[in-house]
């Protein structure tokens, strides 16, 4: 059951995310985690994405 992953892409099956905390690129996929490997926190922003995750706070 490896059909999993198929986003459209054509990545080696894993998405870079960007920890919010240390900043260290994680390259994760899609049945791991997501958390970061160097400090563990668990808020990433994908790589991939152009918009920026903004909050409308006002
Ligand atoms: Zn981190």
């Amino acid at each position: 059951m490896d059909e999993d992953g198929g986003g459209g892409g054509g990545s080696s099956g894993g998405v870079s995310y960007i920890c919010g905390d240390c900043g260290t690129t994680n390259e994760i996929k899609a049945k791991d985690p997501i958390q970061c490997r160097s400090c563990g926190y668990r808020i990433m922003y994908k790589m991939r994405t152009k918009r920026l995750i903004q909050f409308e706070a006002r």
